[in-house]
């Protein structure tokens, strides 16, 4: 867990309305060079930077180094702004049947959609009580009991999403998505550094977006930076320096399960692609780390057997510890990383810890006490997710990692539809799955076999 040092700086951050003064912090570490404890760090990026903010990003400036192949590819291929491109080519995603012995193709596109429907409907039940402590929440949602979406309340913070709208954490990961779409099934950082710099500025326009909403501040420094449409895993990494290697923020965990998804049949192209996206904004090892011991359990899960047996999940759940854990060389974050992922309950995770409400591994922690939860149905679906949004802190976040692990668990016939359907954009959703479920070779089976 992350510690819980004094707060030295407490009127820079406005717990209730998000506000965060960027420059003022930086300023102040600056003038007299001590350095904010994480704790501040990741509270500070736990909170969205107004959208006003967003329009002040600039556009970088071109690079002056020579670009890398993936660079070039990119540049032939995205423009910020042009529409999407269709697939060329489906070379090592495509589904086969030998990726999952023993399961039909109906079976993984029901787990593909239940991660995917998840991640939306967790963030989206999430926002009820994004940012606020348990004894917060009470006050807010008095009556015990899932918090529909025509309940929740639009204060300063949430006036600005439509009641059940997903939020940005499931925007970057469609972000993602879109651009696997767009390259033929590939993953390029560049090509996600285009879309995110795009996104912030407009969101997505089809949906009525007016820019990107809810930018946590380790991604907002990172795509400010001059490198970052060019160079985004140098961006990163120099954020995070800057910040005395302290920034452990949820904002690359919160958008990777999607990563999970491709060429879930080898787990190191998983690995790979899952840090070739969390690089490009988040440098920290416990940030990559989280990134993959998720995506790593969810190529697993698509891949588990339908019986699977205790043992069975006992073991995928282990090794996609040791995956993310193999990342971490300074001993005492390693222990730290594995005490979150194995935790057994919501309640451990301390998930409305002042000031660390945004820490990485609080929310992929969410994800491995979801995937050992007793779920199987739609209720028992709603029942812990309200669980896990009464827990206050970073919600949202949580509920989308959390529920795409569950989701891809039980699959997309187990989530509740009635819910699921009173998204405001959940036709838009289904045409962009089934354009994901195309381009890696998992339309329906519709042949007699
Ligand atoms: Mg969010």
């Amino acid at each position: 867990m992350a510690t819980t040092d004094p707060d030295p700086q407490p009127k820079e951050v406005k717990l209730d309305t998000e506000e965060v003064k960027v420059d003022t912090e930086t300023d102040t570490q600056k003038q007299t060079g001590t350095q904010l404890p994480d704790v501040l760090v990741d509270a500070l990026d736990a909170h969205a930077v107004p959208s006003p903010v967003t329009e002040e990003i600039k556009l970088a400036e071109p690079s002056t180094t020579e670009p890398s192949p993936d660079q070039e590819l990119v540049s032939k291929k995205i423009k910020t702004d042009s529409p999407p491109i269709p697939p060329t080519s489906l070379p090592e995603v495509l589904f086969k049947p030998d990726w999952a012995p023993g399961l039909s193709r109906e079976v993984i596109i029901d787990r593909i959609k239940g991660c995917i429907y998840g991640n939306a409907l967790g963030d989206a039940m999430g926002l009820a009580t994004e940012f606020l402590s348990r004894d917060e929440l009470k006050k807010k949602y008095p009556k015990p009991g899932p918090i529909p979406f025509s309940d929740i309340v639009l204060d300063f913070h949430r006036y600005r999403w439509t009641k059940g709208d997903w939020t940005d954490d499931t925007d970057q990961m469609l972000l993602i998505m879109e651009g696997i779409i767009e390259s033929g099934g590939n993953v390029i950082p560049v090509n996600f550094a285009h879309k995110l710099h795009n996104w912030a500025r407009y969101g997505f326009p089809e949906l009525g977006d007016q820019g990107g909403l809810g930018i946590g501040m380790t991604v907002h420094r990172t795509i400010s930076h001059s490198h970052f449409l060019t160079e985004p895993h140098t961006a990163a990494r120099e954020v995070w320096e800057e910040s005395g290697k302290y920034l452990a923020a949820n904002g690359a965990v919160m958008r990777t399960s999607v990563l999970g998804l491709v060429s879930f049949n080898n787990l190191e192209s998983v690995i790979h692609n899952t840090l070739q996206i969390s690089l490009t904004t988040h440098a920290d090892p416990r940030c990559s780390a989280s990134c993959v011991s998720v995506t790593t359990l969810i190529a697993q899960l698509l891949t588990a057997p339908l019986s699977c047996t205790k043992e069975e999940l006992s073991s995928l759940i282990d090794k996609s510890i040791q995956e993310g854990a193999k990342l971490i060389e300074d001993g005492d974050k390693k222990k730290e990383f594995i005490t979150h992922m194995s935790a057994t309950s919501l309640r451990e995770l301390n998930l409305d810890e002042a000031k660390a409400i945004g820490y990485t591994l609080k929310c992929a922690g969410t994800g491995f006490v979801g995937v050992k939860s007793k779920v199987k149905t739609a209720k028992d679906f709603i029942k812990f997710m309200t669980e896990l949004v009464r827990e206050g802190g970073d919600a949202d976040t949580n509920g989308a990692v959390c529920g795409a692990v569950i989701g891809c668990k039980i699959g997309y016939d187990n989530l509740p539809h009635d819910w699921i359907q009173k998204m405001p954009h959940i036709k838009w959703l289904d045409d962009k799955v089934d354009m994901f479920l195309n381009c890696i070779g998992l339309v329906p089976d519709t042949s007699s076999t």
